[in-house]
Order: C-alpha cells, then sequence, then structure tokens
C-alpha cells in the first residue's frame, strides 16, 4: 500500500509548515488528489490516521479535494476528461491520450492553532 509512504510525507510537510508557524496543534489537512494519481481515497484516509498518530496533527480533520483527470487527445485535437487511466477518450474512443492533468497529490493548506 504506497498510500502509507504518500501519508508520511504529508505529514513531514504538514509538521514543518506548522512548526514554521509557531503552531501547536494542526486542525484541518487539506489534499488534494487527482483522479488519476492512483491514490485510493479510503486507503489515504486509513494511512492518514495510523501516521498522524502522536503528532501535531493528531486529531486533524483529513479533507481531500479530488481534481479531474484531463488529457489532450491526438485524433480530436482537444483535451477530454478521463475518469480512470487507461479510460479512452470519451468522445472518440481513442486511447492516444496524453494525460495532462489530476495526475498528483499534494496538500493544498493546512489550518493551525
Ligand atoms: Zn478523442
Amino acid at each position: 500500500m504506497h498510500e502509507m509512504a504518500l501519508a508520511e510525507s504529508v505529514r513531514e510537510i504538514v509538521e514543518g509548515t506548522a512548526r514554521a508557524n509557531g503552531a501547536h496543534r494542526v486542525s484541518v489537512v487539506r489534499l488534494e488528489i487527482g483522479r488519476l494519481s492512483q491514490v485510493e481515497l479510503a486507503a489515504m484516509r486509513f494511512a492518514f490516521e495510523v501516521v498522524q498518530r502522536g503528532s501535531m496533527a493528531e486529531d486533524a480533520r483529513l479533507e481531500i479535494v479530488e481534481t479531474d483527470g484531463t488529457a489532450w487527445c491526438m485524433p480530436c485535437a482537444q483535451s477530454v476528461l478521463v475518469a480512470r487511466r487507461g479510460d479512452p477518450c470519451p468522445a472518440c474512443g481513442s486511447h492516444q491520450l496524453q494525460v495532462t492533468g489530476g495526475e498528483r497529490m499534494r496538500v493544498l493548506d493546512i489550518e493551525i492553532q
């Protein structure tokens, strides 16, 4: 489950940011997760809970903002939405797609106290 490793790096970012801002507690952590990032939301929530234990973000609420997957379709010569990696172009059914967005996961922001 690679979500565990991802959650670890989220904790590092969150703790680093909180410390740099003189915070004692983190109340909300907002993550952006692309629909094509291959991060499973349920697994991510579970991993987050586990790795935040004993940290400043122990009681933090995890908010996940999902971003759409987008790709450039060669035959259509336009940008299209793709729900999942490996899906064909919704307009023409082609698999000649180049993913252009929705691939990453990042910490959007945190709320501290
Ligand atoms: Zn197309």
